[in-house]
């Protein structure tokens, strides 16, 4: 094995032989914190140390080290994690692509495809730059989560290589501290928390919050030691109390206390207007026992020996949060009445909480059982790679992805007793598709502890939660705003989008030709090559590539007819072609009459996904009506007069088609009726047995919650064929003694 002596660069080099031995000797450095691989690795690891050295050769860092310091310390940072040579290697070589030229090619004829792999997915995250922008921002960002989803050891390098970075920020230039900080804080802090790596997770926001605000921090640092000094002697008091305790009760446990961060302190205080003392004066204490079930006997130790505060018990045992952490937490009154919050785990749950998705080599270097920290871990990875694949808008991407990074979580229960993880907020629609995309896409409503509920009812922790499913139900727009993870919205939109695309295209078709008819021209230019380059400019123009992607995004409402319209009448112009007056005033005519026109869209209840009849005023046939063009997803028909619609005729007036109803619809349509009953028995029969004399049925009923009154309020949707139709069921409603008043909302 070749000594590190003769590493050193040759001695014409502008390097000092006492940098060469400083990096050296950090290498020596890192293997003594190998100790958990073989020979052969290391002697790999040696290897991939002497190529970067080399490649790195003549480059420093701001603080005058050579630069080779920089990967050999985040490579340190990784063997505390415990990772595998491939990882250190790639750690080792991370910064060799982007900064010193070397192609991927000849890292992977030299370590092979893994470790070439794995530095390639570290170079793409090196040219990452995360601007205040957020489409910047989220394209960066997916490309990240891309190679993250691939393999998580690139983002664990890539944090380790961050952390390394911020302990050294201080020796580059103030002026470029904010930014990586920002960027630290928004970006790589919440996916070190999410990923479970929480010793990470605290230094990098620490990092941060020292570099953004070093006054605060100097400030919050004198305070905290000042605390520290007059809390030593309680915190001794404490300690040895619950050591008579858990001894006497046979537990061996280590204690030890625990800190708050100073940017939790930090963000305590801002977010809740506390003052230091208020959010300082609880005190931590960790309890670390040889298993599960001494948590639970020290738990009752200290209930016994403290009397615990109310509410504050929680048991992250049973439950564990999504990012794989467990732990019992309580807080209770201790000496001098003053508050300590407890943690009980077991030696495994606190490598789980300190080092997150990293627990898994953990557990392999110590020989362990993997216990599904990793599981959970990768869960969530494939979870984004889902998101990601449905999606291809880097926006809409970055949405999802910010409900995700920061849950808030509930938990519900499957009817076989399951746990499931879902986001505060989230509904019946957002369960179903946590189970299986294709229970979501069918979902036809379900029941929560028993009671049938509808599809956005929104989930409580605990509730005991089952969906039923339909082969004939599909995802429709609506859905959309039924569900709060990133997950479902990212299903949902994959689908409508596959289904909505011909029907979006022949709609967007139909919109244009409506609108250059409306600015004299009979008929769109044809594909012919007459009007190729008149084609050519106006998808230019409107950024499409051909002409079936500018009538889908025109039937989507990303983009607007008449205003594309409008942009063929000088390019016709140019091969003398002039609008007809006839159609022009026609067109006139029908924009102050507006159901005169002719060509207008007809609508017959055929119509799937791209048509909404909106819930505000459900409209039926007979109706005056016209059509909002939603961005992307789809038409909604509003009777003229609807107070929702008439406000988005306010600001968004250009985005109304108009819309008319076919002679012969083919399906029922929902209208909404208020009901005012005298209370008595078996009214409701009554109106029931009405509607169905009238051959109407009925979709929904909702009762007010008085049935004490004398009159009950009764709010009927029913399925009705038109206006005509809804006009005889009213009537013979009308007529039932029972009946009070009935009106149409
Ligand atoms: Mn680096």
């Amino acid at each position: 094995m070749p000594s590190t002596a003769e590493l050193a660069p040759p001695s014409t080099s502008s390097h000092s032989a006492a940098a060469a031995n400083a990096s050296a000797a950090s290498f020596a450095a890192l293997v003594e914190c190998v100790g958990y691989l073989d020979a052969s690795d290391i002697e790999q690891l040696r290897r991939a140390y002497r190529f970067a050295d080399e490649a790195h050769l003549g480059q420093t860092r701001k603080n005058g080290e050579p630069y080779i310091t920089h990967p050999i310390a985040v490579a340190v940072e990784c063997a505390g994690w415990k990772l595998d040579a491939q990882a250190l290697m790639a750690a080792l070589l991370h910064d060799t692509i982007e900064d010193c030229g070397v192609e991927k090619r000849e890292i992977l004829e030299r370590f092979g495809s893994p470790v070439a792999e794995l530095v390639d997915g570290l170079t793409k995250l090196d040219k990452l730059h995360f601007t205040t922008r957020e489409q910047t921002q989220a394209e960066s960002f997916r490309k990240m989560l891309l190679a993250m989803a691939r393999d998580v050891r690139v983002i664990l390098v890539k944090l380790a290589d961050r952390t390394h970075n911020m302990r050294t920020l201080g020796d580059v230039p103030r002026s470029k501290w904010g930014r990586t900080a920002r960027e630290t804080l928004d970006i790589y802090a919440p996916i070190a928390h999410r990923l479970g790596l929480n010793r990470c997770y605290r230094e990098l926001q620490e990092l941060s919050f020292a570099h953004l605000f070093p006054w605060r921090h100097a400030v919050l640092t004198k305070a905290v030691k000042r605390a520290r000094t007059r809390r030593v002697d309680l915190i001794d008091l404490v300690k040895k109390e619950v050591h008579q305790a858990l001894s006497s009760a046979g537990i061996q446990a280590d204690l030890q206390g625990r800190e708050k961060s100073l940017f939790s302190i930090y963000r305590k205080m801002r977010q809740k207007h506390l003052s230091f003392s208020q959010v300082t004066d609880i005190y931590g204490l960790r309890v670390i026992v040889h298993d599960q079930l001494q948590c639970y006997t020290a738990l009752g130790v200290l209930h016994q020996l403290y009397k615990p505060l109310p509410g504050r018990f929680k048991d992250h045992i049973a439950i564990a949060k999504a990012n794989g952490y467990q732990s019992l937490h309580t807080t209770v009154a201790g000496p001098r009445s003053v508050s300590i919050e407890f943690q009980m785990r077991t030696e495994t749950m606190h490598w789980v909480a300190e080092a997150g998705v990293a627990a898994h080599w953990l557990y392999k270097a110590r020989g362990l059982k993997n216990e599904g920290a990793e599981v959970l871990g990768t869960q969530w990875l494939q979870s984004l790679l889902d998101i990601q694949r449905d999606t291809s808008d880097a926006s809409e991407f970055w949405d999802h992805i910010k409900i995700d990074l920061f849950p808030d979580a509930v938990y519900v229960f499957t009817p076989k007793n399951e746990i499931i993880a879902l986001p505060r907020g989230a509904t019946l629609l957002d369960f179903a598709y946590e189970i299986h995309s294709d229970v979501g896409d069918h979902c036809a409503g379900g029941e929560v502890n028993g009671q049938a509920v509808a599809l956005r009812a929104e989930l409580r922790n605990g509730d005991v939660v089952s969906v039923w499913t339909d082969s004939k139900v599909s995802p429709s727009p609506q859905w959309l705003s039924q569900v709060r993870t990133g997950r479902a919205r990212a299903k949902i939109r994959h689908h409508l989008k596959t289904l909505a695309e011909s029907e979006s295209r022949d709609l967007g078709q139909r919109m244009l030709e409506q609108a250059v008819r409306a600015e004299g021209f009979a008929r769109l230019p044809p594909q012919e090559d007459r009007y190729r380059a008149l084609w050519d400019r106006v998808l230019r123009f409107s950024g499409n590539r051909t002409r079936d992607e500018l009538f889908t995004d025109i039937g989507q409402g990303k983009r607007i007819a008449s205003i594309v319209a409008k942009r063929f009448l000088p390019l016709l112009a140019e091969l003398g072609e002039r609008p007809d007056p006839i159609l022009l005033s026609q067109a006139r005519f029908a924009a102050s009459e507006a159901d005169a026109t002719s060509d207008n869209l007809v609508l017959d209840g055929s119509e799937s996904t791209m048509v909404s009849y909106s819930q505000c005023c459900h409209p039926i046939p007979g109706d005056r009506i016209d059509g909002y063009l939603g961005r992307g997803e789809g038409i909604a028909v509003h009777r003229l007069g609807c107070a929702v619609g008439e406000r988005l005729r306010g600001k968004d007036a250009e985005r109304f088609i108009s819309v008319s109803w076919a002679e012969q619809p083919i399906r029922n349509f929902n209208a909404a009726l208020e009901v005012v009953l005298a209370n008595g028995r078996g009214v409701l029969a009554n109106v029931a047995q009405a509607v169905a004399q009238a051959e109407a049925d009925i979709v929904h009923v909702d009762m007010g919650n008085e049935p004490a009154a004398a009159s009950a309020q009764l709010r009927l949707l029913v399925g009705v064929r038109d206006t005509e139709h809804l006009d005889t069921a009213l009537r013979i409603l009308r007529r039932l003694p029972s009946v009070m008043g009935v009106e149409r909302i």
